[in-house]
C-alpha cells in the first residue's frame, strides 16, 4: 500500500466519523438523550441526535464491521473515549495504558509494534 493510498484511507476514516455524527441516530439502538450534556466529556447533542455513548457504539461497531478500513484507529477511538469518561478508567494503571495508547497514536504514527509493547 502506498502512502497516498494510506492517506486516502485515513481521510475516509475521518470523513466517515463526520458522517456518523449526523447519521448514526438512525441505526443506533442506544436511547437518545436529546439535549442532555454528558457530564464527562461535556458533549451537548442536538435534540433527537445521538449522545456520546451512541456515537461511541456506532463508531466501534463500524471498526468491527469493516476492519480493513477502520481497525487501524480502533485503539485510538477507545483510548480517547476512555480518558474522557471516568467510568472507563478503573485505576491509575488503566489511565496510564490509555494515555500511552494516545501517545503512540500521536507521536509514533499509531505504530502497531509500539502498541503491542504497551
Ligand atoms: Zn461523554
Amino acid at each position: 500500500m502506498t502512502s497516498n493510498e494510506l492517506g486516502e484511507l485515513e481521510l475516509g476514516y475521518w470523513r466517515s466519523i463526520q458522517t456518523d455524527l449526523y447519521t448514526c441516530s438512525v441505526r443506533s439502538t442506544t436511547p437518545i438523550a436529546g439535549g442532555e450534556i454528558c457530564p464527562e466529556c461535556r458533549m451537548l447533542p442536538a435534540p433527537g441526535r445521538p449522545n456520546c455513548a451512541a456515537l461511541r457504539d456506532a463508531l466501534l461497531a463500524r471498526d468491527f464491521e469493516q476492519p480493513v478500513l477502520f481497525w487501524r484507529h480502533h485503539r485510538l477511538a477507545v483510548d480517547t473515549y476512555c480518558v474522557q469518561h471516568s467510568s472507563y478508567v478503573e485505576s491509575a494503571k488503566s489511565l496510564a495504558a490509555h494515555l500511552c495508547g494516545l501517545c503512540v497514536a500521536f507521536e509514533q504514527n499509531n505504530d502497531p509494534t509500539a502498541l503491542k509493547r504497551l
